[in-house]
């Protein structure tokens, strides 16, 4: 086989750019992409050409380069964030985006974002506002606070609390809250880089009021309290609260700072969830300061809300680093929106997609699995499909012991294996995100919107040695 007589049948740029599809691309897409496109296409040509043995299979790369183009083209003038559907039952999934902010929200957001907003200006007094203002009144109404502003992430609001309220000075906190979130969050490491001194006491498993009492010096600017809410250690423990932590904080004069991590707003052991400590309970029992993220239970925009006492508010509202860990117009909007569903304990479970999920009972989630079951067997599937129960996870670090009860469709399919099957899941047009378990693909109702159950059949339709 000559390769030189092959490398040679690889069309030129010129003429490709004359065929009629790539032309009509130039035109949609512009030149540059295309061009990308081509180069990028003919140089996998080559490699190709260069591997292959005989005609056929040079034949067989030379094939569709058109399409092969097209395809290219396109990939790469298209976003790639996509919508997935997430069937793994984990509410909120960090990988997959967290808490999905109610639709209603996104289209009434829609007109604010794409034109112009009161984002930092007060209409009626027609001069400069602050950002904090949407929702500042609504976040001390629901919590009880004096005070409250957000942040990107409650990350962040670790670091500006500690920053404006301890550096150079030092800042208490118990062994067994020195946690670490993921995404390389740990708590000596933001007390470090906010410029505070961290005074460790108490042990592991271990911590008394002493300890605390003991460690308050001239210096101390801060007692830190930390919601361990990735973990539990259960067995022979002991910790302070707010309430026993706040008059020795008084007769000090140190304010007490809570990272309440996920910060609800409903007392979630009336839908039969394990308690988690809430933002008005915290702001009742004493803490000065208390963060909590807006996109954990809370069920809103990735933020980290930070209420308390006007006179520490205004201090961080002041510090340099709220300039560079402020909040955009997305965020502002979505955040008002989602703390006004609040207002009506029954609205928030209702409009708010996290707690409506993670509040649905078994019974209900059962009637859901039993209906996309139902759209899935109208397909004439090469697989079997049957309805199973299992349990879901609330994830992003909230509640980690809390299982909930929940139903799902397990599907094994008959031509190719459980891994494949997954792996294909993944690529398809909407990707599904889904578990694998004793050897079956788990789809979870618990996170898959209903519209979404013929979609899946669809799709599944049209893979291979599956659907057709
Ligand atoms: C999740 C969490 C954080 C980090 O919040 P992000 O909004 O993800 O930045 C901080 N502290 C605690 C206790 C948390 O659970």
């Amino acid at each position: 086989m000559d390769k030189n007589q092959i490398f040679r049948k690889i069309p030129k740029v010129d003429v490709l750019l004359e065929k009629e599809k790539i032309a009509e691309m130039v035109n949609h897409y512009g030149r540059k992409n295309v061009m990308a496109g081509i180069t990028e296409e003919l140089g996998r040509l080559r490699e190709a050409l260069g591997k292959v043995q005989d005609e056929v299979a040079a034949g067989k790369a030379l094939a569709d380069l058109e399409d092969k183009i097209a395809k290219n083209v396109e990939k790469r003038t298209k976003p790639r964030m996509e919508l997935v559907i997430n069937a793994t039952g984990t509410v909120l999934h960090t990988n997959l985006g967290r808490a999905p902010i109610a639709y209603n929200h996104v289209m009434e957001l829609v007109q604010k974002i794409s034109g112009y907003s009161n984002l930092e200006y007060d209409i009626t007094a027609g001069k400069r506002g602050e950002r904090y203002a949407h929702f500042e009144k609504l976040l001390c109404e629901l919590t009880g606070a004096e005070a409250a502003m957000a942040v990107n992430n409650n990350a962040s609001s670790v670091l500006l609390i500690l920053n404006s309220l301890a550096k150079d000075k030092e800042a208490i906190v118990s062994r067994g809250e020195l946690i670490e979130i993921g995404g390389k969050f740990r708590i000596p490491d933001v007390m470090e880089a906010s410029g505070a001194t961290m005074v460790s006491v108490g042990t592991t498993n271990k911590t008394h009021l002493e300890d605390y009492e003991e460690a308050i010096t001239e210096e101390t600017a801060a007692i830190l309290k930390v919601h361990t809410s990735n973990y539990r250690i259960v067995g022979f423990t002991e910790s302070v609260t707010i309430d026993e932590l706040t008059p020795l904080a008084k007769a000090h004069d140190v304010p007490v700072v809570e990272d309440l991590g996920s910060g609800v707003l409903i007392d979630l052991s009336k839908y039969g969830l394990s308690y988690e400590p809430t933002v008005q309970d915290s702001i009742r029992s004493g803490a000065d300061v208390v963060c909590f993220s807006g996109d954990k239970l809370l069920g809103g925009p990735q933020a980290g809300i930070i209420v308390g006492k006007k006179k520490y508010i205004d201090r961080m509202k002041k510090n340099q680093l709220t300039r560079a860990l402020r909040i955009d117009k997305f965020t502002a909007a979505a955040l008002e929106l989602t703390l006004l569903e609040y207002l009506s304990e029954e609205k928030a479970i209702q409009n708010i997609p996290t707690l409506r999920m993670i509040t649905k009972s078994a019974e209900a989630v059962k009637k859901e699995a039993q209906k996309l079951l139902g759209v899935l067997e109208k397909y004439d599937f090469n697989a079997e499909i049957e309805l199973v129960s299992l349990e879901s996870q609330i994830g992003g670090g909230s509640l980690p012991l809390e299982r909930l009860p929940g139903y799902g469709v397990a599907i094994v399919p008959k031509e190719i294996s459980v891994a494949t099957f997954e792996e294909r899941l993944r690529k398809l047009p909407v990707p599904i995100i889904a578990r694998v378990a004793d050897n079956k693909l788990l789809l979870d109702v618990r996170t898959i919107e209903p519209s979404q159950y013929n979609i899946i059949g669809d799709m599944l339709e049209s893979m291979e040695a599956f659907g057709k």
